[in-house]
């Protein structure tokens, strides 16, 4: 049986070998994307790889997915775990920092590996997938652990999941009577929208309102498939919120985040979250000063639509949680 890799738009890329075919990464590049993917995850979709124009060496979309050495280069205050989700996992797959909601991670793999990705250190293609008796294990802490109200599935990406498996797990949380609302994070409609069928729509209907958490960086990912994948998602009542991270060199220009809120606002999409960069390992080249940031985000006031303005958050250390960003 094809595992996928084959998608509607072409073939997903997932060695250094496959993205200089593809005129995606120098050949001078190749060696050292080598070293970066023993270490770390690479993937590209066909419909990602479409996205990027491969005459400009500063590509904010190829910017956020190819490989690059600098990668191997750890600075000293970056870590394994930046968001420290480890202490605060009660049961393999679930994080609970808050009282009233936790993270569910049925999976790691993702469609695409992004080069900051938190969850660097974990995340990947053959990484993760909960056995039956692991999920069952959670279910039952989500059954016994009332004051949860909402679950917010995340990973990887959830929707990686085949529709019968996500149905199922969503439809179990829904049937517990003190959960109120399921929450799933994702980047599978910006990158691999084609996945958006009928029974994905059809495994979000399950009685309650699952909210489906959009991350994307950069407005040209809003490309028209996205766009009609998100329409879809919006037509079966999904409620849209989008996610970003700050990223040098990809959105770290007030037009730049213009374009990407405004892309979101076009889709369907309500701008939730902005997120200072995670300091995991090899990331450094996408960081931006809070201060640059809050000064991007406050140039926007006045500018754009109030909704179209995320709240600019951080994860402090030793998994104090998100908080949002001010100026000290
Ligand atoms: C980010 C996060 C959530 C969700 O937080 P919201 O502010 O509700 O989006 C929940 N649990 C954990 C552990 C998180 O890291
Ligand atoms: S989609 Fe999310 S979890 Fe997956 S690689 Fe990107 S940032 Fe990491």
């Amino acid at each position: 049986m094809p595992d996928g890799d084959i998608t509607r738009q072409g073939r997903t890329l997932r060695s250094p070998r496959d993205l200089r075919e593809a005129g995606l990464l120098r050949a001078e590049a190749e060696a050292g994307a080598v070293l970066v993917a023993e270490r770390f995850a690479i993937s590209v979709t066909g419909h990602v790889a479409g996205l990027i124009d491969r005459a400009d060496p500063a590509d904010p979309v190829a910017r956020q997915y190819i490989p690059d050495a600098a990668e191997l280069v750890t600075a000293p205050h970056e870590v394994d775990d930046p968001t420290a989700d480890a202490p605060f996992t009660p049961v393999k797959g679930v994080v609970h920092r808050y009282p009233d909601r936790a993270l569910l991670k049925p999976l790691l793999a993702c469609p695409i590996y992004c080069r900051f990705c938190f969850r660097r250190e974990v995340v990947g293609p053959d990484g993760g997938v909960l056995s039956e008796a692991e999920l069952e294990a959670a279910m039952a802490w989500f059954e016994a652990t009332p004051a949860i109200r909402e679950v917010i599935l995340t990973g990887g990406d959830p929707l990686m999941l085949s529709p019968r498996r996500l149905g199922a797990i969503l439809a179990r949380l829904a049937a517990m009577p003190h959960i109120e609302t399921l929450r799933i994070h994702t980047r599978v409609p910006v990158a691999d929208p084609g996945r958006v069928d009928g029974a994905l729509l059809g495994a979000l209907e399950v009685g309650k309102p699952v909210f489906v958490a959009v991350h994307a960086n950069h407005a040209r990912e809003f490309a028209p498939a996205a766009i009609a994948a998100l329409e879809r998602l919006a037509r079966a009542g999904v409620p849209l919120l989008g996610q970003s991270v700050l990223l040098r060199g990809v959105n770290d220009s007030a037009e730049a985040l213009e374009e990407l809120f405004r892309a979101m606002l076009r889709a369907r999409v309500t701008p939730y979250y902005l997120h200072a960069l995670d300091p995991a390992p090899g990331t450094a080249r996408f960081a931006v000063p809070d201060s640059e940031g809050l000064a991007l985000l406050q140039s926007l006031r006045g500018r754009v639509p109030g909704h179209a303005i995320p709240c600019f958050v951080r994860e402090l250390p030793q998994g104090g949680g998100k908080r949002p960003v001010t100026a000290s």
